[in-house]
């Protein structure tokens, strides 16, 4: 069954407020949650799988470790007790939601995650994002209806963790037909795989990928940073001249391997603050409580300036590790320092204060 708010609720309201502890799964985006924690003086607990450590002892991470044989574990009961023993709250990242799995984060995980644990299974669910961007009237490619359909640059997508392996750009029917050949003799997708495939319009433009922070206690969608992606072997294959490219008889894929910072331009700021408002407030309707703390928008920015939005992390996402100690964003608005990590040690801070940490928890 489901876990309630009212589950949670209790929890949370047996925690001691002076020994509450931060904690997360140690991947994909933590280091800055631990580091932000410490500056904002909170305990600090990481969940490490053993053989994983190194960087979290070698960062000094946590006052704690809790050592699993792989991350799922944390949801063994004796291991979810001593997390609440400990008054912990859980940051969500995306290995969190991969490692653990949505359908144990909903049903079995009996421990306080600031944010919305409800709102984790949507991104990962084409139909759903769909759903909120079109509520949030977010430019989104145009879908094409199928292989035949296709009479354009069009970036063909497969569903599951594929880290963009298999995906392709074809322009016509009879492309698509010799792109999936190519990929199933390579291994990378089976025959099946066809009637699964997800195909849009290519946006030819630049990558943006924002990051929000939506306080349920201020009320307001706060833009701390943006990134670009690395990808293998895009971005690689792209710095060989075209001639050397059609000889060379490479496929692109769109492994991220890495996240770099950038500013937009000014002018294009309002239209990135609108985005972030109006997906936070549809989010509020369609999947209560919303997009509490912390949640990404990807997009390529056309040279209209227009941003069309392709996918949603509903948590923190992995390009945050791109402003550990702050970005140009989020210096206009807390001066030096602030991580998206730090501001959720911050938001836990403000909700203990005001008595108010079950509105930031599902
Ligand atoms: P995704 O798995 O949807 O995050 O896509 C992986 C990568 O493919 C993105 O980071 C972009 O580089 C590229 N990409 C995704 N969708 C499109 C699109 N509609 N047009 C052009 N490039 C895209």
């Amino acid at each position: 069954m489901v876990i309630s708010k009212e589950d949670i609720n209790q929890v949370i309201s047996k925690y001691k407020k002076k020994k509450i502890t931060i904690c997360t799964i140690a991947s994909h985006s933590s280091l800055h949650v631990f580091r932000g924690a410490y500056d904002e003086g909170f305990r600090r607990c990481a969940v490490v799988a053993k053989g994983r450590e190194v960087p979290y002892q070698r960062f000094k991470s946590a006052d704690e470790y809790i050592f699993v044989d792989k991350f799922a574990d944390v949801l063994e009961e004796e291991t979810q007790k001593k997390l609440r023993d400990m008054s912990a709250i859980i940051v969500p990242h995306g290995s969190f939601v991969a490692y653990v799995g949505l359908d144990r984060i909903e049903s079995d995980f009996r421990v306080p995650i600031i944010g919305n644990r409800n709102i984790l299974r949507w991104e990962a669910e084409r139909e759903r994002v769909t759903k909120l961007f079109e509520a949030a009237n977010i430019r989104k490619p145009l879908k094409i209806n199928g292989p035949d359909k296709i009479d354009r640059p069009c970036m063909v997508k497969f569903p599951g963790a594929r880290g963009g392996r298999g995906y392709f750009v074809t322009d016509s029917p009879a492309g698509f037909d010799e792109k999936m050949k190519l990929m199933i003799g390579k291994g990378w997708l089976t025959p099946e795989d066809r009637a699964k495939a997800h195909i849009e319009e290519y946006v030819a433009g630049d990558i943006y990928c924002m990051h929000y922070f939506y306080s349920p206690l201020t009320k307001e969608v706060e833009l701390l940073g943006m990134d670009r992606r690395h990808e293998a072997n895009i971005d690689g294959l792209v710095r060989i001249p075209a001639k050397d490219q059609m000889e060379a008889g490479l496929q692109p894929t769109y492994v991220v391997t890495g996240n770099f910072p950038i500013v937009a331009r000014e002018s294009l700021l309002d239209q990135a603050f609108g985005m972030g408002d109006r997906l936070a407030e549809v989010a509020e309707k369609m999947v209560a409580p919303g997009l509490l703390g912390a949640f990404c928008i990807q997009t390529m920015c056309t040279d209209n300036l227009e941003f069309v939005a392709f996918e949603i992390s509903a948590r923190q996402d992995g390009g945050t590790n791109t402003f550990m100690n702050g970005s140009p964003y989020s210096y206009l608005l807390y001066g030096e320092g602030m991580s998206m990590g730090r501001r959720y040690a911050l938001e836990i801070k403000r909700a203990i204060k005001e008595d108010r940490l079950e509105d930031i928890v599902t």
